[in-house]
C-alpha cells in the first residue's frame, strides 16, 4: 500500500536497539514517535524564528505570529472546521477537556444538572467531571458496554432526562480500541438538544476526522500521539459554543483592555489562549499534521486496519490468551492478558526482547473495573510498524508464556 521502510526512515529512533534488539514500538497509542520533518521544524523555528507573538511590531515577532496563524489555519484545514476562530491551542487533550468542563460548567451548570460518559472513558475525561461535580452538584451519567466492547446505544437513549446538559465520550478507547458510533450518538444527543464533547485522542492520529460531518459541538486532540510535539493540542469548539464560554484562565493575551475597574475578554480564538502560547510547538504540530496527510489518512487507516487483523489472528491462536475488545469497528490496538501471568510481567520481560508495549490499568480504572481486571498488556501500531514487528511480539509472548 505505501513504502513502509521509506517511512521508517523518517522516523530515526526506529532504528534503534534496545539491549542489543532491535526496537520493536508498539506503544504508540501512549504517545507516537516522531519524524525528522517535525524534529527539524523545531530546530529551524527556534533558530530563525524565534521571538515572542502578537502585539510585535518587529520582523522576527511578525514572523513568528503568522507562522502560529498559519498552523491554526492548518489544523482548521486538517479537522475540516468552518472557521479558525474554532480552533484554540491547548497544552493537550487533558487540558482541553478541563478547560471545557470548567467552563462550561460555568456557564451552564447547577446543582442537579447531569453530563453523560461513558464506562470507557479515560480518566481525563472523567476527573473533571467529577471535580465539577464536587464544586457544583452535578451528576455524572455512565454508559455502559456489551461484552464486545460496544457501547449500549439502547441504554444511551434512556439516560437523557431534561437535566442532562452534555455529553462526553472517546471517539476511540485508548485501551480495547472500539470505534465508537460518535455521528449516530451526537445526533441522538442533539436530538434532545444536548452538545457533545468528543475525546479525539486516538482517533485523529488514525482516521479522517471531519468536525463539520460529525456536528460535534467540542472536538479534543494530543499533538504527540499524532506524531507531532509534546505540550500542545487543540480543542476546537462551535464558534457560537466558544463564544458563549467564559475564559478558563486569565492573564496576558487573552484580554482586549484590563483596568482596575473592568476588564474586558478578546475575541475568539485568543479569549482562550491566556500566557505566551507554544508557537513553536503549534508549528511543529502543523508540520507532523501535513506529514501524516502526505501518506494519506485513508492509507494510513486501511494499512494499521491489516496490521491489526494480522496481529488479532495471529495472536488469538496463542494459548490461553483473552483479548479485551472485540468490536466489529476497531483502532489499532490489541489489548491482552495470558493465562496468569501478571501484565508488568508480561511487559517487563517483552522489554528485554526489545519490544516496547504498555501494561496497567491505562488510565481507564472503571473500564478495568467493568472488567473484572486489574490491567492488561496493549500492543498499539502505527502505520511505521511492520507485519515483521507483529511476528516479533507474537514469538515473544509465546517465549513469556513458555517461562511461566
Ligand atoms: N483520552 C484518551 C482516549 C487518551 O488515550 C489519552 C492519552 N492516553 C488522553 C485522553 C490524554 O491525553 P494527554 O495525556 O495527551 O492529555
Amino acid at each position: 500500500m505505501f513504502d513502509v521502510q521509506a517511512i521508517r526512515a523518517d522516523f530515526p529512533i526506529l532504528a534503534h536497539t534496545v539491549y542489543d534488539k532491535p526496537l520493536v514500538y508498539l506503544d504508540n497509542a501512549a504517545t507516537t514517535q516522531k519524524p525528522r520533518q517535525v524534529v527539524e521544524k523545531i530546530e529551524s523555528g527556534y533558530y530563525n524564528v524565534n521571538a515572542n507573538i502578537h502585539r510585535g511590531v518587529h520582523f522576527l515577532s511578525l514572523a513568528a505570529t503568522e507562522a502560529h496563524e498559519e498552523a491554526r489555519r492548518t489544523v482548521r484545514r486538517f479537522l475540516n472546521a468552518r472557521s479558525s476562530n474554532e480552533i484554540v491551542f491547548t497544552r493537550g487533550t487533558t487540558e482541553a477537556i478541563n478547560l471545557i468542563a470548567s467552563s462550561f460548567a460555568d456557564e451552564c451548570m447547577s446543582a442537579g444538572d447531569e453530563v453523560i460518559v461513558s464506562v470507557m472513558e479515560h480518566h481525563s475525561n472523567i476527573v473533571p467531571w467529577q471535580i465539577e461535580a464536587a464544586r457544583r452538584g452535578i451528576a455524572l451519567k455512565v454508559i455502559p458496554m456489551d461484552e464486545r466492547g460496544e457501547l449500549r446505544l439502547d441504554v444511551y437513549r434512556s439516560l437523557f432526562s431534561e437535566r442532562t446538559r452534555l455529553v462526553a465520550v472517546a471517539h476511540v478507547s485508548n485501551v480495547l480500541g472500539t470505534i465508537n458510533p460518535v455521528k449516530e450518538m451526537i445526533a441522538i444527543a442533539h436530538e434532545h438538544g444536548v452538545p457533545v464533547l468528543i475525546d479525539g485522542a486516538q482517533s485523529v492520529p488514525h482516521m479522517k476526522v471531519d468536525v463539520q460531518d460529525l456536528d460535534a459541538e467540542f472536538y479534543v486532540f494530543s499533538g504527540h500521539k499524532v506524531y507531532g510535539p509534546t505540550g500542545i493540542g487543540v480543542l476546537y469548539g462551535k464558534e457560537e459554543w466558544l463564544d458563549r464560554l467564559p475564559p478558563y484562565q486569565g492573564g496576558g493575551e487573552m484580554i482586549a483592555s484590563v483596568s482596575f475597574e473592568k476588564t474586558t475578554f478578546n475575541e475568539l480564538p485568543f479569549k482562550f489562549e491566556a500566557g505566551t502560547p507554544d508557537y513553536i510547538g503549534s508549528t511543529a504540530l502543523a508540520e507532523a499534521l501535513r506529514y501524516v496527510e502526505s501518506i494519506g489518512m485513508e492509507r494510513i487507516a486501511a494499512y494499521e486496519e491489516e496490521l491489526l487483523r494480522y496481529a488479532t489472528e495471529r495472536m488469538s491462536a496463542i494459548e490461553g490468551i483473552r483479548v479485551f475488545g472485540q468490536a466489529e469497528r476497531k483502532g489499532a490496538v490489541l489489548s491482552f492478558l495470558v493465562g496468569n501471568i501478571h501484565h508488568y510481567d508480561m511487559g517487563m520481560l517483552l522489554d528485554r526482547l526489545g519490544i516496547a508495549v504498555r501494561t496497567g490499568h491505562h488510565c481507564a480504572q472503571p473500564l478495568m473495573h467493568a472488567l473484572g481486571i486489574e490491567g492488561t498488556v496493549r500492543a498499539s501500531f502505527s502505520f511505521y510498524n511492520t507485519k515483521e514487528e507483529i511476528d516479533a511480539l507474537v514469538a515473544g509472548v509465546e517465549r513469556v508464556r513458555k517461562m511461566f
